[in-house]
Formats: C-alpha cells, structure tokens, sequence
C-alpha cells in the first residue's frame, strides 16, 4: 500500500499540476541545482509515483522531499493553484509513518517538547542570555546550539504568556506568544502590545496556549502537530481577533480550520488601523530600511504591502531586499540537514540586503532574522517592522 495515515497527499490536488514548468524559476533547490526531481514539478511527480504504486516511500523518495524548504514560492507562481505546501506536509508525515527513523530522537524531542515547554524555553533564553554576556555563545553555535543567529536576549527575560494589558472595556487583541519567540524575541513581543494598546486595544495572551506545531508538521510529525492545535484552539476559543508576529506560526495557524479565520499577523493589524487613522502616521526620519519578504508572510499569506505601509508611517524610506527573491534559507531546521543549501541561500540573501546600501533591516518573521544576523554583518540591524513603529512611536 502506498500510504499508511490517515490524511495522504490528495490526487485531486495532484491532477492539478499541468506540469507548465511555471514554478521551476522561482524554486530556490531547482535554481541551486537544476535538477528536476529538486523542483516543485519533479517532487510532485514522484509524490504522485508513489500515489499510483509506481514507486514506494523509501530513502530515495525522503530525499527528495526532504530537500524541500517548504517555502511555498511555487505556490505563488502556480496557475493551476496546486496547494503544493500541503501536499508536501502530508507527504512528509508518510515518510516519519512509514520511516520512523528518519526524524531522530533530540530532533523529535526539540520540536515536540522542548519547544512547547514555557519552563525550557525559558531557561534556555537565560542560559543563552547569560552566555552572550559572558561570550560564550560562538562556542554554543560550534555545538551545534542556535546562538549565533540570535539577538542579545534581555536579562531578565520577561515572558508576554499569561499576561493582560490595557483597559477592561477596549476590544481585546488576543497575543499568539509562540514558543521561541517568546524566549528568544521578547522585545517584539514587547513592541506589539505597545502598538496594540496604542491603537486602542486591549491586549492578551492566553496562558494555556502552545508553540503553533509548524516545525513539528514541517517534520512530519503530524500526530504531535494536531495534539498542539487542539491545545490552542482550546486556549483560543474565544478570541475575536489572534495577533500573530512570527510569520511561520502565523501561516501555519491560519489553515487551522477553527481558530485559522481569526489569525491576523501584526503588520496587517497596524496596516489597517494607520489605514483608518488609530495610529498616526509618523514624521519622515531620514533614514532608510532594507525590508525582507519572509515566505510564510509573503507566499504562506499573501501579505507584501502591509510590512511597507508600517515601515513608511514609521518614517522610513523603505527599500526592498531582493524583491521576487528566493528563500532566505532558514526553513525551520533546514539548516541543521542541509547546511550547504542554507549556507548558500543565507549568503545571497545577505548579498541581496547589502546591495540596497542600508544597514537597517526589517524581517517579520523570527527564523529569517536569525537567518540574516548570521550572513550580514555587525554593522547591520535587523528588526521586525512593528519594533520600528513602535520606537518611533515612542519618541514622538
Ligand atoms: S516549497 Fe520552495 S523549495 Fe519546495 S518545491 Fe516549492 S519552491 Fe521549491
Ligand atoms: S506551476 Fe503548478 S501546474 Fe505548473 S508545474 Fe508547477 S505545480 Fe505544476
């Protein structure tokens, strides 16, 4: 039997792809490689061999969709609107059913309960603060620990879960922490309850709510993945409104079929409230910004403009970093699978941003911010968008 779960790659979705080729350019492994099983088109052929029976779920099929950096791009570029994300993830999911071995004990252990444990993550954001302080972190990274990518952590870290801000009578804007994000990111945490209850909200973060699962459907891991999403939707019930500012977390909440139709990520929030006069458009600053377009904001969700809309009511000139470009590279835990091809998409992204001559940049999603502080230099500052409104906002 070709598949064995319960939610396989559908062969409607399959039957979508007329094979055009349309999506080859924009494809970062086929345009690494130029090789047809590294494409959106060939992984769907053989994704579709295995449907048929033509071939079965083996090694050689996992390399192939393993290779992927679930980016999404082709997507964007499909006609046909094959939901090649999704096909991938289920895919994916038959390889860990079918292969269990192929995801290893520490990286199921790091995506399934690490990640969703306030208590490690916790301190873990102190431990790497603490090591930061005392440079220690570049030793970290050489074992294989994520420090070098990081912003200097605040000591003492403070956690936006379980918290309330603003007044009792505003309409509530329910906060999505996530799970890295609120160890590693606390500062845009930070700066997104300030815009929130700036424009008028009042502002909350559910304790009981868990990392999104991303990264564990992202590995296949799917059981894992859905045990999260219950958690969540639980936790979420009654939110009129679920801020997100990760966009990782923020695609992949959005196809939650619950809570998914209530999912907003920050930017869109503060575009819309800029848009009808909640928040002010601030005075021109002088200085210019290099915006980068996160895959799962741009391609996952569609959302380009907004980013640039804050970042001018900020003040800024805002340039584009490499506009149409290919994934940064970051992908979860790509790198840790594929340095190589990380490697190689973080340094041409890093060259895209130098080439826009500003050293300030603006990333709205956690992964590719770590992604670009390890390619760009120390001169470089790298921020979400909603942090530089935020400041400014402050200094008004
Ligand atoms: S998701 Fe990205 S890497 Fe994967 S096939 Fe599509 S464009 Fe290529
Ligand atoms: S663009 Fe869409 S229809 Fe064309 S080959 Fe790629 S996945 Fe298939």
């Amino acid at each position: 039997m070709a598949w064995v779960t319960t939610h396989p790659p559908l062969r409607v979705d399959l039957d979508a792809c007329v094979t055009c080729g349309l999506c080859l350019p924009v494809c970062p492994t086929y345009r690494l490689t130029g090789d047809e099983t590294a494409s959106p088109r060939g992984r769907l052929a053989a994704i579709d061999a295995v449907d048929t029976g033509v071939i079965a779920v083996d090694h050689r099929f996992g390399e192939i969709v393993d290779f992927c950096l679930q980016c999404r791009a082709c997507e964007t570029a499909c006609p046909s609107l094959v939901p090649f994300g999704q096909i991938i993830e289920r895919a994916s999911a038959e390889i860990v059913a079918q292969m269990p071995s192929t995801v290893s004990r520490v990286r199921r252990f790091a995506v399934t309960t690490a990640l969703t444990n306030p208590a490690i993550l916790r301190s873990g954001a102190i431990a790497i603060g603490a090591a930061q302080r005392i440079g220690l972190a570049k030793v970290a990274w050489r074992v294989g620990l994520p420090t070098d990518g990081l912003r200097k952590i605040p000591i003492p870290h403070r956690s936006a879960r379980g918290g309330s801000w603003g007044s009792a009578d505003a309409r509530v804007a329910t906060l999505f922490v996530g799970c890295v994000a609120d160890a590693w990111f606390s500062d845009i945490h930070k700066a997104t309850i300030e815009v929130l209850l700036a424009a008028g909200y009042r502002v909350e973060a559910p304790a009981a709510q868990r990392c999104c699962g991303a990264l564990a459907a992202h590995e296949g891991l799917v059981d894992d993945a859905a045990r999260m999403a219950v958690s969540n939707r639980r936790a979420l019930a009654s939110a009129d409104v679920i801020i997100v500012n990760v966009a990782g977390c923020g695609a992949h909440l959005k196809a939650d079929p619950e809570i998914g139709g209530r999912v907003r990520d920050i930017t869109e929030v503060v575009a819309a409230a800029i848009e009808d006069g909640r928040l002010p458009a601030l005075p021109t600053n002088g200085e210019r910004v290099a915006v980068q377009d996160p895959c799962h904001l741009e391609h996952g969700q569609g959302i380009v403009e907004e980013p640039r809309t804050v970042l001018e009511a900020a003040g800024y000139e805002v340039l584009d970093a490499d506009p149409g470009g290919l994934c940064c590279g970051a992908a979860g835990m790509y790198l840790l699978d594929h340095p190589d091809t990380s490697t190689e998409l973080g340094r041409r992204k890093a060259e895209a941003v130098e080439a826009t001559d500003a050293t300030l940049v603006a990333s709205a999603n956690a992964g590719c911010e770590m992604q670009l502080r390890r390619f760009l230099g120390a001169g470089y500052e790298i921020r979400h968008p909603v942090e530089l409104y935020a400041k400014n906002l402050s200094s008004l």
